[in-house]
């Protein structure tokens, strides 16, 4: 992508770029959430969507599908109940597929990670993730930067092995 946005149109609108460059560059540009949340922290994402933050200037735009998304923001607590759900869900998406883990709840448990026998002590226990955002909750702007953080991943891709096609880690006990 850098040589593609880099290139001035001085030589007659030509640009020249690899496959691979205009690839993560279209991905990088259109990033597709899942259109859920678990708990609080889905207030936040749902402000981050407003016209406050506007993440659709960055290509976020919602969907209601698993099977037309290409990113899971999880925002929320995960409970047991919820595990199979979270990870069914993930395994619907098209790869390659990306996880954004929002908030304390989802990183590692947070203020149920002591006594809380009823929640997954970090989503990365069931499906993979990319990206980690602190805070509880974090702010619409942490998770705008998660989401930066997420296209500098996406642009750094190879076609031939992307971040986005990984094995799901069973390790939910
Ligand atoms: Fe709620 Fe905090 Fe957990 Fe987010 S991290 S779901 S704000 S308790």
């Amino acid at each position: 992508m850098k040589g593609l946005l880099d290139q001035k149109f001085n030589n007659g609108g030509v640009v020249i770029s690899s496959l691979e460059d205009l690839t993560n560059w279209a991905r990088l540009s259109s990033i597709w959430p899942m259109g859920f949340g678990l708990a609080c922290c889905a207030i936040e994402m749902m402000g981050a969507y407003a016209s406050g933050y506007d993440l659709d200037r960055y290509g976020v735009i919602p969907r209601a599908s698993p099977r037309l998304s290409d990113v899971m923001i999880v925002a929320g607590t995960v409970t047991y109940k919820m595990a199979d759900r979270v990870r069914r869900l993930y395994e619907q998406m098209a790869e390659p597929r990306y996880v954004i883990s929002m908030g304390s709840c989802a990183n590692c448990g947070g203020p149920y990670w002591e006594h809380g026998y009823h929640v997954v002590k970090g989503v990365d226990k069931i499906i993979p993730v990319d990206v980690y955002v602190p805070g509880c909750p974090p702010r619409p702007e942490a998770l705008i930067g998660g989401i930066l953080k997420l296209r500098e991943k996406i642009e750094n891709e190879t076609l031939v092995e992307p971040a986005g096609l990984r094995a799901i880690v069973e390790n939910l006990d």
